[in-house]
């Protein structure tokens, strides 16, 4: 009985059968496979998610694997999108699985996400987060943003035009794509596990939390509540009257 293996899950009063029903018909899209969008994944393909995609164009390298629980030392060089496929696809073969070797770009966006339940932020590009945000924002597709730097880790659903987008908290931003973050390699796990929480609640109909943050040395969580910008350029409902005044 396929439900059989999810007992353990179901027996959790708040999510139960009707939970894991519910996620089994959902469909989630990771885009970026490393240190986050591969714990992320593996632990959705774990919990019984009906669909998953993840995009990344970028191959496994051997300063990927002090911060991933998926990739190993024979993986090196090769897709990380199609070799999360072939492991997670021999986790859970109820899942249909699908990697995409596929860099994202403003021209193939649109097609790759707009059918998703949710979109997993895997990334480590603030620009490409800009254009998910814009693209998911348009398709009212809800999607997980997070991020890692040193030992600190961040994560924040959007709900579009329900909660604050990426735009409403992050109005400018240092392109920092030829430098390598720092990361303590066990936060990815811990925030991947983060993101892939929020990610549930939203696919199950509950609310997820604020922006979250979670520290190391300290291992504390501040959740800070963050409004809506109004006049945000991608979901401010006060935007066009602004314009039109401005
Ligand atoms: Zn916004």
């Amino acid at each position: 009985m396929r439900q059989d293996r999810y007992r353990r899950q179901i027996l959790v009063k708040e999510f139960g059968k009707k939970g894991q029903k519910l996620l089994e018909t959902k469909h989630a899209i990771v885009i970026g496979s490393g240190g986050l969008g591969s714990n992320s994944a593996n632990l959705l393909v774990r919990m019984g998610i009906g669909r998953i995609d993840f995009i990344d164009y970028d191959t496994v390298d051997k300063t990927n694997l002090h911060r991933t629980s998926v990739f190993s030392e024979q993986d090196i060089g090769k897709s990380k999108a199609l070799i999360l496929q072939k492991k997670l696809q021999l986790v859970n073969k109820n899942v249909q699985v699908r990697g995409i070797n596929k860099k994202i770009t403003l021209k193939n966006i649109e097609p790759l996400i707009q059918h998703a339940d949710v979109i997993i932020d895997g990334t480590d590009s603030i620009p490409l987060r800009f254009l998910i945000n814009e693209v998911a924002i348009h398709h009212n597709i809800p999607w997980v943003y997070a991020g890692v730097y040193e030992t600190v880790g961040m994560v924040m659903a959007i709900l579009p035009k329900k909660t604050p987008c990426f735009q409403c908290v992050i109005q400018d931003f240092l392109d920092l794509r030829n430098q390598e973050t720092p990361v303590l390699g066990s936060l990815p796990a811990i925030v991947a596990a983060i993101q892939c929480n929020e990610a549930i609640k939203i696919l199950i109909g509950r609310i997820p939390s604020g922006f979250i943050i979670y520290d190391v040395w300290n291992q504390c969580f501040d959740i800070m509540e963050i409004k809506r910008n109004p006049l945000c350029p991608t979901c401010g409902y006060k935007k066009k009257i602004h314009e039109k005044n401005g």
